[in-house]
């Protein structure tokens, strides 16, 4: 399985873009800097999206994805949370603030085919065995477990907080892509806005080995700009207190699972 970062910032300038996971060249997660990374040609090859929550910098994308058209016309499956879905519907894809791309150009074919999931259910998409599992964030949202065709899988979390001893029991991924959004000095504002820190996700890390056993390959995404130096200067301290490298995801990483 081929996983490449469009995304790994939660900051969009010239030169860093919002959460995007690109499986295969088919399938997205996320839809934060979806568009802007692609060519028309690539973008067409995208057939399905799995979106974590609804918060716009995972889902913003995902208009200009449709309005980007194909010619033919085809239909992209959007799958999510039915919590996230009616938010999407009600608020990007209402008509007002551009078309309706669930009913356009036709309510038969339309560009986007919302798909709502629940945590748990294992689904198939594009060839891939998904699993979406709850998180810990301010709104509903789940992580993704996805299992390609060879075996290998990967865990995309989306945006977390502390409390992942459920969502632990349920994967055993090989690679996981996780947040991590504050310093350590932001540790009281991050618990209140549901995200993590370094010193908090070497908790749950440790959590994840006192459950699983192991610890996987793990790949910190969400990076602020502000303050990306000292935040990796942080994940490098935690990588030394967890005797394995925190690595840090950038646009182009690419991995094969
Ligand atoms: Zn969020
Ligand atoms: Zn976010």
């Amino acid at each position: 399985m081929k996983i490449e970062v469009l995304g790994a910032h939660n900051t969009e300038t010239d030169r860093a873009r919002l959460p995007c996971l690109l499986v295969d060249d088919v399938i997205a997660l996320d839809a934060g800097g979806l568009t802007s990374s692609l060519t028309l040609t690539r973008q067409q090859a995208v057939k399905s999206m799995l979106l974590t929550h609804h918060h716009f910098d995972h889902t913003r994308d995902l208009i200009m994805l449709a309005a980007n058209d194909t010619a033919p016309p085809s239909t992209v499956e959007v799958y999510g949370l039915s919590e996230t879905l009616e938010v999407v519907y009600l608020y990007l894809l209402d008509g007002k603030m551009y078309r309706d791309y669930t009913a356009w150009p036709s309510k038969e074919a339309p560009r986007l085919l919302l798909k709502p999931v629940a945590p748990l259910q294992q689904l198939m998409v594009q060839g891939h065995t998904v699993m979406p599992v709850s998180v810990s964030h301010s709104v509903p949202s789940v992580g993704f477990l996805i299992r390609g065709e060879s075996g290998g899988s990967v865990f995309y979390a989306g945006d977390t907080g502390v409390g992942l001893d459920e969502c632990w029991r349920q994967i055993a991924p090989e690679v996981m892509f996780i947040e991590v959004t504050g310093l350590n000095r932001m540790e009281e504002n991050m618990l209140r806005l549901r995200h993590l820190t370094p010193d908090l996700l070497v908790k749950e890390l440790l959590l994840f080995r006192q459950i699983r056993g192991y610890i996987p390959r793990v790949i910190a995404m969400h990076i602020p700009l502000n303050y990306e130096d000292e935040l990796r200067s942080e994940l490098s301290a935690a990588s030394k207190q967890l005797e394995m490298e925190l690595e840090v995801a950038y646009e182009g990483l690419v991995i094969e699972v």
